[in-house]
Formats: structure tokens, sequence, C-alpha cells
């Protein structure tokens, strides 16, 4: 469920939390008080450039010096910004960022009366391969260090503080890639994310969004993580669902919501369950019922999202209308659901889809 990291190479200072950057400093000699004070012009005053920082006193300036560089134990650098568009309606800003090893990644700001959401990747592409995803299309690359999962909510931090907006609100790991193929990291940089002192967004803002990975939910839940869940479900039996789902073969439905049951009933909170709609394929009001028997019992919600069109499936988003009679069918069943907005969708805001312009604008033969 996570990436083997070679113990010896560089890190991103970013990829450390508030106890590893401690323990470092202080086998150099340094004190726990030094470590808050680099902590917060990492991670509060979102500080890129350390050397001559005002904040650092002289001790903190030479273990800077000595240790943050290139061809240094740490480095700081930022992913740069490969593509920045915003949508005609002014509401969703998204980003392709490029990592140090020339990969990219979106990051997507998302702003809704004046409060903002940041939707983060994990993976630079995904192995689940979900049949209408533009990131299951591209297939899996790598997994993102916890930096690079911080970074992206660095760069929208200071993205929103530059065009005079308060910060971000809540944060969900609906980006590219699936979080619990990625645990540790994903763990780690949420750790970070959430520290009080730093960025300072707590567990009650963020939410993971997980394909249904099994051995993670469960591992969530023994682990008492307290931020939200949300699972993708796409398909109420384990043939519709895996015909959109490839990894339901691998998990299969019967076992995910046996999981889904563990995980409410050993942390006391409910669990979104998402659903793409597609027209004529997982949108009846037969359908919706189904998916209001396999929820029963569960302290659940559900966001139901209008199909955005990928290049790779030749499916179309179901019309508000069908969505509505869908959404009836579950409030009958006792559920409350949401039908999703489909904002910024000139800008490709569905997730992997700008990576995946970029691609075919730079190559003739298409993406993939
Ligand atoms: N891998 C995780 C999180 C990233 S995808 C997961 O699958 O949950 C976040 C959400 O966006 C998922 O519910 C996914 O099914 C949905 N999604 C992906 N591509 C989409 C598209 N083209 N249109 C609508 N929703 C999509
Ligand atoms: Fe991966 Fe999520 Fe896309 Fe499926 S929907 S391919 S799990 S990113």
């Amino acid at each position: 469920m996570t990436s083997a990291a070679d113990p010896a190479a560089p890190r991103s200072l970013h990829d450390l939390t508030l106890a590893e950057l401690q323990r470092a400093l202080v086998g150099a000699g340094l004190s726990p008080t030094h470590a808050r004070t680099l902590w917060r012009t990492l991670h509060h005053h979102l500080a890129t450039e350390l050397a001559g920082h005002p904040d650092l006193l002289p001790p903190l300036q030479r273990w800077v010096a000595e240790h943050v560089g290139a061809d240094r134990r740490y480095f700081t650098h930022p992913p740069t910004v490969a593509a920045d568009l915003a949508s005609t309606d002014g509401l969703t800003r998204k980003f392709l960022l490029q990592l140090a090893d020339g990969q990219t990644i979106e990051t997507v700001v998302m702003g809704f009366k004046g409060r903002h959401t940041a939707c983060l990747s994990t993976q630079a592409g995904c192995a689940m391969g979900c049949v209408f995803c533009a990131t299951g299309q591209m297939g899996f690359v790598r997994h993102l260090r916890p930096g690079e999962i911080v970074a992206q909510v660095r760069h929208a931090q200071l993205a929103l503080r530059e065009t005079g907006h308060p910060g971000l609100r809540n944060l969900v790991l609906m980006g590219m890639g699936e979080p619990l193929h990625n645990y540790d990291a994903v763990l780690t940089a949420l750790e970070i994310i959430s520290e009080r002192s730093g960025l300072n967004l707590g567990p009650s803002r963020i939410t993971i969004s997980t394909v249904g990975v099994v051995p993670g939910i469960l591992r969530l839940a023994a682990e008492q993580r307290p931020y939200h869940l949300a699972v993708s479900l796409h398909g109420a039996t384990e043939e519709e669902r895996s015909a959109l789902v490839p990894a339901s073969r691998r998990w299969p439905l019967a076992d995910l919501m046996a999981a889904c049951r563990t995980y409410c009933a050993q942390t006391g909170r409910r669990i979104f369950f998402e659903w793409t709609l597609i027209a004529g394929q997982n949108d009846s009001p037969a359908q919706a019922e189904r998916l209001g028997q396999l929820l029963t019992g569960l302290a659940a919600h559900v966001n139901l999202i209008p199909l955005n069109p990928t290049g790779g499936f030749a499916g179309t988003a179901t019309q508000l209308d069908a969505a509505k009679a869908f959404q009836q069918v579950l409030k009958q069943a006792g559920f409350p659901s949401t039908i999703r907005q489909r904002r910024g969708i000139d800008v490709a805001a569905g997730c992997g889809q700008l990576r995946a312009e970029k691609a075919r604008e730079t190559s003739p033969s298409g993406v993939k």
C-alpha cells in the first residue's frame, strides 16, 4: 500500500512531520524551540526561501546553510506551475504543477460563497483503471511523497493569499490517484497539513476519497484516523460496478461494504459515497433503489457527480431531471444526497483531465 523510499535520498523539508523536524534539529545540537520556529516559517508563513529569512536566528541560519540546498540532505524547492487556468465562472482555478522529476499533477481550488476547497492529487497517474476517469486512463506513474502533497496545499494557500482571499477551508483528496494505495505518504502529509501551528487544516476539514481499497479502509478505522471518508461506488451490484471500476475484482463489493460497516462501527462516523452518474448506465430509479438497499443500516451521505466527459470513455453525463429522480429514490430509502455542481468544466476540472489535455497538445499521437 505504500512506496519504498531510499532513506539516504535527499528529502524535501516538507516531507517531515514536526516530530521528525525536531529529531533532525535536536540531533544537530539545536533545540525543539528552534524546530518550532523553522516549522512556523515553513508551514505557517509559507516561506520558500529560508536563507536570510528574518525569523531564523543565527543557529538556524547555520543549520539551513549546512543541511538545505542542492546536494544537501534536504531541499525546499516548490513545484513549478506548468498551467494555471481559471474557469469562466471564476469559481474554479486549476493548476498543473510540475514536480522535480518532471511529472505533472493537478491541484484544483474551488470557491463557493467565499469558502475555498482544494482538491489534491496523491499519485501521478493511478493504477485502478476506472474506465471513465482521465487519470485511470493514463495508468500509474508513481506515488507522491508527503512533501509533494503538502506542497499542493501551500500552493493553493499562496494563490488565495495573492488574490486577497481568506485561506482554504476544506481539503478533498479527490485529484489524481488513489490515496489508500499510497497510504503512508498520504497519512504523513495529512499529519503535517493538520498540525495547528503550521497549515492548520484540521482533520474535520479533510476528506479522503477511495475507490474502495479494503485494507486501507480497515487500517483507517483501526488507527482511528480522524478524517472524513468518501467511498466511490458507481455501481450497486458486483457486475455493474466492476464494469466501471476494475479494482472491484480485487476488492469485491461485498467485502467493501463489510469494511464500510466495520469502519462506521469502529469510528462512529458516517461515510460519504460517491456515485458518478453516467446516462443510461447507472442512473435509473431501479439502480438508485439497489443503492439504497446496499446502504441499509449505514450512516451514509451520497454525492452524485454527473460525469465529466473524458477522451477515453464514450459515456455522457446524466441530465439534471434524471439525477433528481435518482436522488428522490435515495431520499425515500432514507439517504441524504447532494448533486455536485459541475463547476469548472471549461478548465477540464475532472480529475486527470488537464494533464491528459496537455499531453495531447504536446504529442501528435495523443496521450497513451
Ligand atoms: N481515487 C479516489 C480519489 C480520486 S477520484 C477515488 O476514486 O475515490 C475522485 C472522484 O472523482 C471519484 O469519486 C471518481 O469516481 C470521480 N471521477 C473521476 N473521474 C470522473 C469523471 N470523469 N466524471 C465524474 N467523476 C469522476
Ligand atoms: Fe484512480 Fe480514482 Fe480515477 Fe479510479 S476514479 S482511476 S481510483 S483516480
